[in-house]
C-alpha cells in the first residue's frame, strides 16, 4: 500500500524482488520513493539513527533474505537532465541506458558503454562502472553530493572524487550522489551508434541479459595476475558450479545465475566456495563487486568479512 508521510511516498514490508537484478526474495521494513533531493535530503534527517539506505536499480546489490529493517531510499524517480552544448548535468536516479540514448540524440560521444549497463548515474558514480574501455569518471566535470553527517551539500570537483578501479570517495564517506555534471565530445550521430551497437553486441555474446537474473561480474580483475576473475574460476572446474538455486553461468564464469528461488545463504555460500577454491588453487584472493544490504546471519557475516576486506 502506497502511504504519504508529508506528501514523501513510502511503503511498509515493501517486496524488494523487483528491485534487485538478481531477483532475491527480500523486504524492506520502510521503502521511499522521494520525487526530488530535496525530499531525500528530508528523510536523512528524519531518519538520523537509523541509516536509511539509497538504492539505485539495484544492480550490484544482494538482499538479504532475512529481509531489510534499515529505511531504504530509491531514487528512481530524481531524474532530471539538463543540457547545454557539450555539458550534460543528470539527477541521480535517471537510468544509464537512457543516458547513453540521451547523449546520442544530442550527439554527445563519451556514454557509449552505458547502454548496456542496467543501473543508476548514482550507482555507476558509486561503483565508477566501466566498460569496452571507457568509465563514468572519464567526462564527469564535478558532482553534487549530500554530506549526510554534517547535512550539507557538497559541489565537489572530479578530482575530489577519488576515483580508482570500481571506486570512487562515496564508498569511504557518508555521501550521497545528488547530480553530476559532464563534458562530452560532439561527434557524429553514426558514429556513437556505431559504438553502441559494437558494445551491446559484445554483451550479448558474452554476458548474460536479465531474463537470467544475474548482478553483473561478481569478482574484480584481480590486479598483478595474468588471469581475468572468470579464467580463474574457469580453471577450478567451477563452470556451471552450483549451491541451492545459485549456478556459475556456463557461458562466462564471472557471473552468477539465480535459477529461481535463490536466497542471500546460497549466493553468499557460492561466492565464498568460489573465492576459497581460487585462493586454494592460484593464492589469488578474488574481491567481489556486490554490497550485501541488510541482516546477515552470523555465517553470512563471517563470510563477507573475509572477502570484503576493504
Ligand atoms: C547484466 C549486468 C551487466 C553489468 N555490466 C556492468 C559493466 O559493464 N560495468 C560495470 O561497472 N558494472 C556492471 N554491472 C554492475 C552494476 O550495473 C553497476 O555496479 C552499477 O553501477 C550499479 O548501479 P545501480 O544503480 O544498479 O546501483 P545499486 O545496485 O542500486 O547500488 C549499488 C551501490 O551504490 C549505492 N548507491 C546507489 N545510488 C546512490 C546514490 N545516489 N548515492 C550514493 N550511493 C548510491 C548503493 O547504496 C549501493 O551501495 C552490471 C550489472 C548487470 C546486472
Amino acid at each position: 500500500m502506497i502511504c504519504s508521510q508529508n506528501e514523501i511516498k513510502f511503503y511498509n514490508d515493501f517486496q524488494l524482488t523487483n528491485f534487485n537484478t538478481l531477483k532475491i526474495r527480500s523486504s524492506a521494513k520502510i521503502f521511499y520513493m522521494p520525487d526530488n533531493y530535496g525530499e531525500m535530503m528530508t528523510l536523512f534527517r528524519r531518519n538520523k539513527t537509523k541509516n536509511p539506505i539509497v538504492i539505485g536499480n539495484g544492480s550490484n546489490v544482494l538482499f538479504s533474505s532475512q529481509g531489510v529493517q534499515e529505511p531504504i531510499i530509491h531514487t528512481g524517480l530524481i531524474k532530471t537532465v539538463l543540457s547545454f552544448n557539450q555539458t550534460l548535468e543528470a539527477e541521480a536516479g535517471i537510468k544509464t541506458q537512457a543516458l547513453s540514448k540521451m547523449a546520442y540524440e544530442k550527439k554527445l560521444s563519451g556514454f557509449e558503454f552505458l547502454i548496456g549497463i542496467p543501473a543508476t548515474l548514482g550507482g555507476a558514480i558509486y561503483m565508477n562502472a566501466g566498460a569496452h574501455g571507457q568509465t563514468i569518471s572519464d567526462k564527469l566535470v564535478s558532482a553534487k553530493v549530500y554530506d549526510i553527517e554534517n547535512n550539507k551539500v557538497l559541489n565537489l570537483k572530479k578530482e575530489e572524487m577519488n576515483f580508482s578501479y570500481r571506486h570512487s570517495i562515496l564508498k569511504e564517506k557518508p555521501y550521497i550522489l545528488l547530480s553530476a555534471k559532464f563534458n562530452l565530445e560532439k561527434k557524429d550521430k553514426e558514429e556513437i551508434k556505431a559504438k553502441m551497437d559494437e558494445n551491446l553486441l559484445f554483451r550479448r555474446e558474452k554476458q548474460p541479459n536479465l531474463a537470467l537474473p544475474n548482478a553483473g561480474s561478481v569478482f574484480k580483475n584481480p590486479k598483478d595476475c595474468e588471469f581475468s576473475a572468470g579464467a580463474l574460476i574457469d580453471k577450478c572446474g567451477l563452470r556451471g558450479f552450483r549451491i541451492g538455486d545459485c549456478e556459475v553461468w556456463e557461458n562466462h564464469c564471472n557471473f552468477i545465475i539465480n535459477k529461481g528461488k535463490a536466497t542471500s545463504i546460497d549466493y553468499t555460500n557460492i561466492v565464498f566456495e568460489i573465492y576459497s577454491k581460487v585462493k586454494e588453487e592460484f593464492n589469488v584472493e578474488l574481491e567481489p563487486e556486490i554490497i550485501y544490504i541488510g541482516k546477515m546471519t552470523k555465517d553470512e557475516k563471517e563470510k563477507w568479512k573475509i572477502m570484503k576486506k576493504n
